[in-house]
């Protein structure tokens, strides 16, 4: 049996906090505001996930407002997440995320960002695709006002000995 998730999430640049998209802290004058490291992808591609084991979402697991997760790695809540689907009883197939952003080019970071996002659910670096788009100036992406991020993410229900 196979099973879809999607997830999207979005935080807003600023000064004064690092830019982390996939566990990886990127070059940039603005990063991402929010409670944890606000690492966008690892939230959207921790949605897709949980939404594709029918276990609610990211805000009910780690919630915004819980001192726990003040500056968290999203890696370790994308491995916790990762625990709670297969304790559910699913393996991962595979990921794909989408991240637009105007700024800066990402295409130098795209497999470092793979390779830690793999190595957070168990998988293959080739199970895990991340992509990147720009806003063509267009709406608070165009305007390098903030980051959003959609993910996609297969299961399949895991036999008895996997
Ligand atoms: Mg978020």
């Amino acid at each position: 049996m196979i099973r879809t998730g999607i997830g999207y999430d979005s935080h807003r640049l600023v000064a004064g906090r690092p830019l982390i998209l996939g566990g990886v802290e990127l070059p940039s004058e603005l990063g991402l505001e929010g409670h944890s490291d606000a690492d966008a992808l690892c939230h959207a591609v921790t949605d897709a996930l949980l939404g594709a084991a029918c276990l609610g979402d990211i805000g009910e697991h780690f919630p915004d407002n819980d001192e726990r997760y003040r500056d968290a790695d999203s890696i370790e809540l994308l491995r916790a997440a990762t625990g709670m689907v297969r304790e559910a009883g699913f393996a991962v197939v595979n990921v794909d995320a989408t991240i637009l952003l105007e700024r800066p080019k990402l295409a130098g970071a795209r497999r470092a960002m793979r390779e830690r996002l793999a190595d957070a659910i168990g998988l293959g670096p080739d199970e895990v695709n991340v992509k990147a788009s720009t806003g063509e100036g267009i709406g608070f992406v165009g305007r390098g006002e903030g980051v959003a991020v959609l993910a996609i993410a297969t299961l399949r229900r895991a036999a008895e000995n996997d």
